[in-house]
C-alpha cells in the first residue's frame, strides 16, 4: 500500500491525482477493476455531484455516469438550471465493487485520499452528495437529513439528496427529488 496524503496529492494537480489512481492498488478492488473513474465536467465547477462506485457501464468505459443512471443525473442537472462549466462528477471510490455491491468500509477509507485531493482541487461552493455510500464518506457515521444543507468549516455546503439510480425503479421519488432540489436552490442560483 501506498501512503499518499492528501496535500501531495493535491501538489501533483489533476493529473497527477489521475496518474496516481490509475496505478493504485491501494485496496482489492483493483483486482478485478477494468477501468479506473475518475472525474467528468467542470475543474472548477460550482457544484460537485459525488456519486457512489463505478457500475458496469461505468467500468467498461471508465465515464462516470453512463448509461441509464446518467440520463436521470442529466435531466436532474437540467431541471437545477445548470450549464456545463457548473458542475463536476466524481465517485466515491474509483473502481467497480464486484457484481455492484456496495463498497466495504475499508475501500471507501482507502479510495478516500483521492476524493478530499479532488475536492480540494475542485474548490466548490456545494457539495451534493448522491446517496448514502458518499454520505458515509464525508460524515464519519453521522447521518444528514434527505435535502437538508449543512455548512461545513465555512468553506462548502454539504447536501444529500437521492442517487439517480434510485430513481430509474421508483418513478414516484422525481417529484420527491425536485421539491429538495427546489428547496434549495439558493445555494447554486
Ligand atoms: S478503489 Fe480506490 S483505493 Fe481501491 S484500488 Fe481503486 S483507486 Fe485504489
Amino acid at each position: 500500500m501506498t501512503i499518499r496524503t492528501v496535500s501531495e496529492l493535491v501538489e501533483q494537480g489533476f493529473e497527477g491525482i489521475e496518474n496516481e489512481i490509475s496505478i493504485c492498488t491501494d485496496c482489492q478492488l483493483h483486482k478485478t477493476v477494468t477501468n479506473r473513474v475518475i472525474s467528468k465536467g467542470s475543474r472548477s465547477p460550482k457544484i460537485v455531484f459525488v456519486g457512489e462506485a463505478p457500475g458496469k457501464n461505468e467500468d467498461e468505459t471508465g465515464i462516470p455516469f453512463c448509461g441509464r443512471a446518467g440520463k436521470n443525473l442529466d435531466a436532474m442537472v437540467a431541471y437545477m438550471g445548470l450549464s456545463e462549466d457548473d458542475y463536476s462528477v466524481i465517485n466515491t471510490i474509483k473502481c467497480r465493487p464486484p457484481n455492484n455491491r456496495n463498497p466495504l468500509k475499508s475501500e471507501i477509507n482507502a479510495c478516500k485520499p483521492f476524493l478530499q485531493a479532488q475536492i480540494k482541487l475542485l474548490n466548490p461552493k456545494v457539495i451534493i452528495l448522491l446517496g448514502n455510500t458518499a454520505e458515509k464518506a464525508f460524515c464519519n457515521g453521522e447521518k444528514l437529513d434527505w435535502g437538508a444543507p449543512r455548512i461545513v468549516d465555512g468553506k462548502y455546503t454539504l447536501l444529500k439528496i437521492y442517487h439517480p439510480a434510485a430513481l430509474i425503479y421508483q418513478r414516484s421519488r422525481i417529484e420527491e427529488q425536485n421539491t429538495l432540489i427546489d428547496n434549495n436552490r439558493h445555494l447554486w442560483e
